[in-house]
């Protein structure tokens, strides 16, 4: 672009995070407003502590390809690079000449330290770096108590949030991109993120559509046909009762200000309000994670430090494949492996059973969900599991433990669930498809489907317990 001068306008960088979408996007609006070249990147970053799992980059590779696309329409290329962030950003801002880089803020503190760093490195050439919030009603700092503090309870932070600022209107997307100088851009095929051998992607495929479109296209039908009894539907899996609209949230192709005004539109009433509250529990954890900087490598509650976990390779085994023989912990384990995501009454049950009835560590399931999710999310993810441990703020006492069977039986009444997700279960009547155990004998052989590997009773005494010895109570352990 020429300046009124004759002089070359300098670029400005947006450098695209977990915000890969057009609309809305408060980095790329800022950006285009400069009247400036604008040049799109994507940095895969894996040096830090928490590299993408599995399911996760397999997410990524589709997202970016449709983020790839929507540019181009626009007139835009994509620049995409692979490596340290910290050296990759200041190093195409000087390349480019950019007078500014336009980024998402995150809460993570891995992604905290890298804008310290990047930020400084760009102050040594000359260009700005402005943090936009993109991926977040409200920055994770912004809700604060009456006395200035973090909130560590969900009902006033969600109250908070309500009387505060209004949620910012959405933003159009750009009508056109002024494109910067085309720069060297890694091939999305060259950084193998989808799986090849063996090629587990197949049930990711049938059911999700990543990009922009694909998460507006869920967003439509669950207004149209889920909203209404969200209330009640939201915690029975054996329905289409939730949005599943979270991977499309956690990669941003969608913004949660977008869907919130959608839902306050067109969702009057109970199942519209209860959406908005989920959607704020998403905001509460990122507002723990800015707050709680450690919260997914150690409990926040200093006693839970002391919990004396199993060492129990084979138990895990048994749960990371959905062959624990508890059928619901069974179907949610294998609806996640199958298709990379999992309802959240059956996340909460399997969590509850891998850290209470099998006394395995927290941190083993946070890191296999972070691996097969793929809405991996490092903040909902270590809120949830502390939130089952027992050991974040506001979580649920370590001695409330679910029992899978009456879980099962309360939510997925039919057993439309478990018979879908574990089919050698299918010929058994509803009154045994929760316990097959209880079923006459032969008719489940252990070929078939296996024997509990935690007598239920038994496992809950012995979570009772190690909680009492990690409290430093006496007590004897049940073998
Ligand atoms: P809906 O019920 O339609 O809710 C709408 C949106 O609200 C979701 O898309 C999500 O963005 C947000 N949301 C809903 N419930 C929660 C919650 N409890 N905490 C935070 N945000 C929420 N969610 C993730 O996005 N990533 C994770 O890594 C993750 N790990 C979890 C681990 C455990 C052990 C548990 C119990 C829950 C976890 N959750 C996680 C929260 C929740 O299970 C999912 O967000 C939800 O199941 C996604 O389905 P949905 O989009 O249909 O949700």
């Amino acid at each position: 672009m020429r300046k009124k001068s004759g002089q070359t306008a300098a670029p400005v960088i947006v450098w695209f995070r977990d915000d890969l979408r057009l609309a809305d996007q408060a980095s790329l609006a800022a950006a285009v407003a400069t009247g400036q070249p604008v040049a799109p990147v994507f940095v895969l970053d894996d040096t830090g502590p928490c590299p993408l799992g599995g399911a996760a980059r397999w997410w990524l590779h589709h997202s970016l390809a449709s983020l790839a696309r929507d540019l181009t329409a626009k007139g835009g290329a994509l620049t995409m690079r692979r490596g340290s962030a910290v050296e990759i950003i200041p190093a195409l801002a000087r390349e480019l000449g950019a007078s500014a880089v336009f980024t998402g803020g995150l809460a993570a503190p891995a992604a905290r330290a890298t804008d310290r760093a990047i930020a400084d490195c760009l102050a040594e050439g000359g260009t700005r770096f402005h943090r936009m919030r993109t991926t977040t009603l409200f920055a994770p700092d912004q809700i604060r108590t009456k006395a200035g503090g973090p909130f560590s309870v969900y009902t006033p932070f969600a109250q908070a949030c309500l009387a505060g600022a209004p949620v910012h209107a959405a933003l159009e997307a750009p009508t056109v991109l002024l494109p910067a100088p085309v720069l060297r851009s890694d091939r999305l095929e060259d950084w193998n993120l989808t799986p090849s051998h063996p090629n587990w992607a197949g049930g990711l495929r049938d059911t999700w559509t990543p990009g922009e479109a694909g998460a507006h296209r869920r967003l439509e039908h669950f207004l149209a046909s889920i909203v209404a009894s969200y209330a009640t539907g939201r915690d029975l899996p054996g329905i289409d009762g939730t949005s599943m609209l979270s991977p499309h949230v956690r990669f941003g192709e969608i913004s949660p200000a977008q869907v919130f005004h959608a839902v306050r539109a067109r969702a009057v009433g109970e199942g519209g309000e209860k959406f908005i509250r989920e959607i704020l529990w998403r905001e509460f954890s990122h507002h723990l994670l800015w707050h709680h900087p450690t919260m997914p490598e150690a409990p926040l509650r200093p006693a839970f430090a002391a919990m004396p976990w199993r060492d129990d390779p084979a138990a895990l085994r048994a749960w990371q494949r959905g062959r624990t023989g508890i059928p619901i912990v069974d179907a949610g384990m294998r609806q996640l492996w199958r298709t990379g995501w999992m309802h959240n009454r059956v996340r909460m049950i399997v969590a509850s059973f891998l850290v209470k009835h099998l006394l395995i560590d927290w941190r083993a399931g946070q890191a296999w969900f972070w691996d097969t999710l793929v809405d991996a999310d490092l903040a909902n993810n270590a809120t949830s599991w502390q939130w089952i441990a027992g050991s974040g703020m506001d979580a649920a006492p370590f001695f409330r433990i679910f029992n899978p069977v009456l879980q099962g039986e309360k939510f997925d009444p039919d057993g439309a669930y478990v018979r879908r997700f574990v089919p050698e279960l299918g010929m058994l009547d509803t009154k045994h498809v929760h316990a097959p155990w209880k079923a006459p004998a032969g008719l489940v052989p252990a070929s078939v489907y296996p024997a509990p590997v935690v007598d239920l009773a038994g496992g809950r005494a012995r979570a009772l317990a190690a909680f009492a010895a990690a409290r430093g109570r006496p007590v004897s352990f049940p073998s």
